[in-house]
């Protein structure tokens, strides 16, 4: 079973629909202004945004903890980060984005020749629950960087998060609804789809995913899809085992193991499985979820997140795997206490399906080929880590990776990192939001010629002369063939 099987979210009580079309027809009106005002003056009122932000974040934390469940401090530091990726792309739009000279080739020589992004318009944006800022802020804020105006569907779990952060938009630019923000289900996200948006940024399940595809071929709007993940950490027998239990507890079981680039498996080598185990198991030991200051991690925020350890977690012990810490009653909801897994066999939905909870599979391998056929096994492909002392050999080990992110000696060390783009391949999704990459998503290529004047070779018209003829003739073997 995955969240999206769950039944449990359609037992909340009904609310009126929102009207998708006339927050869509606004988006469009508020589009036209925010592309008009140019690079400097986005960039000043993007910052400004960014300041408004900042200066509700005690607030803003709170609403965050209210609604996921997460402690107020894991709260902040998701504020902080995405500050960071707002403030680089506000900077770095132009430098991105402007029109820029192409070189024009031998063919063309006499055309100037520039390349240039231009926004979108409208991009809807979806968003998951488990980070409700950070996670659809990758969108909302570099679609807005890259001047699109931007209607914002929550999850339905985390709305007043999203209301918040369009609120300061307006506090910090009232003139136009460039942020707006539409509530309630997926109804709502399938009505926004279809109210004639130019792009849509969704974050959420590979389940959904192919839904919201499914709805954006109606009219074939482009999609960037980031979807869930399975991420493998791999441990080589020379990695320093402190280092790597410490990141396996915080990618594992940090925000209740509700990360899309958490660690949910793990692949050691077998030399040094057991010192891993003993080192792991006493840090995982000492973490309490709870709700105050001083809980290790949160409950979870999904009214299913426990059932659905607990099916992991039964079906891996029947098929045979050992519970090295925890076990089916570390349930206790809505929290979930730490839960280490060994031995568990490869076709175990807890090895191949995406638990998010805090649960961590840690199986034996002989040597690290068989740990990258493993990691690489699953229909999943967003993040990976490698721990050993030898960085080339873990570089090497990375561009093997399906993957779209792999970190070395760390696990999530891309998420502060505005200029690196993120996103999955396979069943983790497609496109990228952060970094240039990111900026690009939101925008369209305009490609654009000057003819500065005619060419010696005239080749553009239909009476072309025999001469030219021959001379591009000849030009085509001596560019690109291989006689002599
Ligand atoms: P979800 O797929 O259940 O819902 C995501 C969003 O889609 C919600 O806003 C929901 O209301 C909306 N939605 C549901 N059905 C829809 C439909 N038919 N049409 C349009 N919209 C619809 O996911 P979730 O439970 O909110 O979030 C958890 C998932 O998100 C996990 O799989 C996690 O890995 C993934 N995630 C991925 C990333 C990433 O960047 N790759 C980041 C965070 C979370």
């Amino acid at each position: 079973m995955t969240l999206t099987d769950s039944p449990k979210l359609q037992q909340q009580p009904e609310q009126p629909l929102p009207d998708v079309t006339a927050t869509v027809a606004a988006a469009r009106e508020a589009s036209a202004w925010w592309a008009g005002l140019g690079y400097a003056e986005r960039r000043r009122r993007t910052l400004a945004w960014k300041n408004a932000i900042a200066n509700g974040a005690e607030e803003l934390a709170e609403i965050i903890s209210r609604e996921t469940g997460k402690p107020v401090g894991d709260a902040t530091l998701e504020i902080m980060l995405t500050l960071g990726h707002l403030d680089w792309a506000a900077k770095h739009a132009r430098k991105v984005l402007k029109r820029r000279g192409v070189p024009a080739g031998a063919v063309a020589f006499n055309q100037k020749a520039t390349l240039g992004y231009e926004p979108y318009g409208v991009v809807a944006v979806i968003g998951p629950w488990n980070y409700p800022l950070y996670t659809p802020m990758g969108s909302v804020g570099y679609a807005i960087a890259a001047g699109n105006a931007v209607v914002f569907k929550p999850s339905e779990l985390t709305p007043d998060t999203a209301v918040w952060l369009a609120e300061a938009w307006t506090r910090a630019n009232p003139e136009q609804p460039v942020l707006q923000v539409v509530t309630g289900g997926g109804e709502v996200g399938g009505a926004l789809i279809r109210a004639g948006v130019d792009k849509v940024g969704f974050t959420g399940s590979t389940a959904t995913a192919k839904k919201v595809m499914a709805a954006c071929a109606e009219q074939l709007t482009p999609l960037v899809a980031e979807c869930g993940g399975k991420d493998a950490m791999i441990v080589a027998a020379d990695a320093n085992l402190d280092l790597a239990t410490d990141f396996a507890v915080f990618g594992g079981f940090g925000n209740s193991g509700q990360t899309c680039v958490g660690v949910e498996r793990v692949y050691v080598v077998e030399s040094v499985r057991r010192q891993f185990l003993d080192l792991l198991v006493e840090k995982a030991r000492t973490l309490a979820p709870g709700t105050d200051e001083s809980a290790s991690y949160g409950r979870m925020t999904h009214p299913a997140g426990g059932d659905v350890v607990r099916e992991h977690v039964q079906d891996a012990l029947t098929r045979g795997g050992t519970a090295v810490l925890g076990g089916v009653d570390s349930v206790k909801a809505p929290f979930v206490e730490p839960i280490v897994l060994t031995d568990v066999p490869e076709d175990a939905d807890a090895v191949c399906v995406e638990t998010f909870g805090p649960t961590l599979v840690v199986n034996g391998v002989a040597d690290l080929d068989e740990a990258v056929e493993k990691a690489n096994a699953t229909d999943y492909g967003l993040g990976a880590s490698i721990f050993t002392r030898n960085h080339k050999l873990g570089e090497r080990l990375a561009a093997r990776l399906k993957a779209g992110a792999v970190t070395i000696d760390s696990v999530l060390g891309f998420a502060g990192v505005a200029a690196l783009p993120f996103g999955g391949v396979g069943g983790s999704g497609f496109g990228r939001v952060h970094g240039p990459d990111g900026l690009r998503e939101f925008s369209r290529a305009k490609s654009m010629t000057v003819q500065r004047f005619k060419a010696p070779l005239d080749l553009l018209r239909i009476d072309r002369s025999e001469r030219d003829m021959k001379i591009a003739k000849s030009m085509l073997h001596s560019l690109h063939g291989s006689r002599k």
